[in-house]
């Protein structure tokens, strides 16, 4: 079968382009990537076996060889896993299959127009392009498990890539970087160096539960091979007494099973004894992922039980409202083929998604008090999804309610919790005034505003389409009503003013001719003409009665086809 030439993917080659004129000072994290797939690998394959015995693949000896030629300046690592098939090589390698990659990219452009070429790489994940930083040209050579032929995939990262399809590949697959030329300069890059890879596995690698063994440098005459050395301690950091792990190898282990580049904005653990024992490591991560509000959006933990992987996206253990954790949870007492189907009915499961549920949202209030900045940080990115819990979660509406805060009229850029807002509450206010719209601008335009701007009423401008279903859902706060101030009438002039009841009655009289003629004329569209004081400049506004829909929910039924 001849060699065929393939294109990669836009996409692809504009990320590959980044990687090989990368200034990127951390090179290094080329091999944490490569060791990270390898991993990934041998998990999958294990599994695979888990379920079909019959599949004709090797699971004696799983894990990953390093492989350094210090003359040929190559650089291999090596798995026994699951492989790819040459479908799959085309398909996982030559394009980004992900249906958020132009926002992806629209994202690098942005972030390249302010953080400059450097910050770059490291704020994107890019996983196998990134051996392009260190390389010239990349080959690999992949067997899928079970199957008999191989393939052999090779690229300069220019644009084009090569596939063959090969008759003797072992089972896995191997990645061999050909290293760009040494920098004389630079001793600290040279990647042929036993000592340095050492130092990177050590570093960023330690935790991977599969050997990393380095292949020994082949001896001289007297043909005996030294045995191979292990790399990596592969000690769970989750069973690690705490005080032994530090900030940096947590965060590592969260960049692997995030496949994120970035540190995580909090690490959360919590061991669970008794009858039913689990350990958990979760992370909440600093960056929302671009394709957190699509539904093929991969959600959930990984499971493990007594350290064995059991599966990634295990969405039995959190909530939908925090898919964006990550982390692993560790059950001594699951079966190690427990399936999908039965994690979503185990009663032990249900009391771990509900401890685990409330060390989350404990941990994002324990930010709030103490990180007033992180906090923010992790509301801007994460806010709108978390809300999704008012209207699910009855169980934890108010402890989501105590992290939420909103825009308001109080301030112009600084948001304010509810605690806040009653705290400000001017005397003889009784609810909690909102306002929903697209921007915050149209909704500070709104004559509804109008009324609340004159008497120094602070309102929440909710800014979201979840503010509408939630402020519905939830009602009150702390026996104070949420109150829609396009709903229904609000009469802010009762409560201050004695007689205010009688002008308004007087006046109703004396309007009674024109609003009557309003009300025929306008009849086929309103229910009631009234008068009003919440308008101080506009002559008048539509209003809502306070169990009608808002505009924003009607204009969202109507486009849903309502
Ligand atoms: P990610 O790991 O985040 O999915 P990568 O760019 O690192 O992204 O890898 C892309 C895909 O290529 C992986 O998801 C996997 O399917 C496949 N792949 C990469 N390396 C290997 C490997 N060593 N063995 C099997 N599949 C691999
Ligand atoms: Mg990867």
């Amino acid at each position: 079968m001849p060699t065929e030439t393939f294109e990669f993917q836009v996409e692809a080659r504009q990320l590959l382009q980044l990687m090989i004129h990368s200034v990127y000072s951390n090179k290094d994290v080329f091999l944490r990537e490569l060791v990270s797939n390898a991993s990934d690998a041998l998990d999958k394959l294990r599994l695979e076996k888990l379920w079909d015995d019959s599949l004709d693949a090797d699971v004696s000896d799983l894990h990953i060889e390093i492989d350094i030629d210090k003359d040929a300046r190559t650089l291999t690592v090596r798995d026994n896993g699951i492989g790819m098939s040459y479908e799959e090589v085309g398909q996982l390698i030559g394009t980004i299959a992900n249906s958020g990659t132009a926002k992806f990219l629209q994202e690098l452009r942005e972030a390249k127009d302010k953080a400059g070429e450097d910050g770059l790489i490291g704020q994107f994940g890019v996983g196998f392009y990134s051996g392009f930083m260190v390389a010239d040209e990349v080959t690999l050579l992949t067997r899928r498990a079970g199957e008999g032929q191989g393939t052999r995939w090779s690229s300069r990262g220019e644009g084009t890539y090569t596939l063959e399809k090969v008759d003797d590949a072992p089972q896995g697959t191997s990645v061999t970087l050909h290293l760009k030329p040494a920098d004389p300069e630079n001793q600290l890059h040279d990647y042929t160096s036993p000592w340095k890879i050492r130092e990177i596995i050590k570093r960023y690698s330690d935790f991977i539960t599969w050997p990393i063994r380095m292949v020994p440098e082949k001896s001289g005459d007297d043909g005996a091979t030294p045995e191979p050395e292990t790399l990596n301690s592969m000690k769970a950091l989750w069973a690690r007494p705490r005080d032994e792990v530090s900030d940096d190898e947590y965060h590592e282990l969260y960049k692997h099973i995030g496949h994120d580049w970035r540190d995580p904005l909090e690490t959360i653990r919590l061991q669970a004894e008794g009858t039913f024992e689990y350990q958990a490591l979760l992370f909440l991560p600093a960056h929302a992922p671009h394709d957190l509000f699509t539904r093929d959006f991969k959600r959930g933990v990984q499971l493990y039980v007594k350290r064995v992987f059991i599966m990634d996206d295990c969405e039995a253990l959190l909530p939908p409202y925090l898919r964006f954790v990550k982390g692993v949870v560790d059950a001594a007492d699951l079966s190690l083929n427990v399936s999908r189907e039965i994690l979503q009915q185990d009663r032990h499961i249900e009391m771990m998604r509900r401890r685990l549920t409330k060390k989350v949202l404990s941990t994002v209030k324990e930010m709030m008090t103490k990180d007033q900045e992180r906090y923010g940080t992790f509301w801007r990115e994460f806010g709108t999804v978390l809300k999704e819990g008012l209207v699910t979660d009855a169980e934890n509406r108010d402890a989501i309610l105590a992290v939420a805060s909103f825009a308001s009229t109080h301030h112009d850029t600084e948001p304010t919790t509810l605690k806040q807002y009653v705290e400000r509450m001017k005397d003889g206010q009784e609810d909690i005034y909102y306002l929903t719209g697209e921007s915050r601008q149209s909704i500070e335009n709104s004559p509804h505003m109008e009324a609340f701007r004159e008497r120094g009423i602070e309102v929440l401008l909710l800014t979201d389409p979840v503010d509408e279903v939630w402020a519905d859902a939830v009602g009150e706060y702390e026996g104070k009503k949420l109150r829609s101030v396009a709903k229904g009438q609000i009469d802010l002039d009762a409560k201050d003013e004695d007689g205010a009841d009688e002008d308004r009655e007087k006046q109703t009289e004396e309007y009674s001719g024109l609003l009557g003629w309003m009300k025929e004329r306008l009849d086929e569209d309103i229910k009631d003409v009234r008068l009003s004081s919440r308008l101080t400049v506009s002559p008048a506004c539509v209003v809502s009665d306070a169990h009608d829909l808002t505009p924003a929910l009607e204009n969202m039924y109507r486009a849903m086809g309502q």
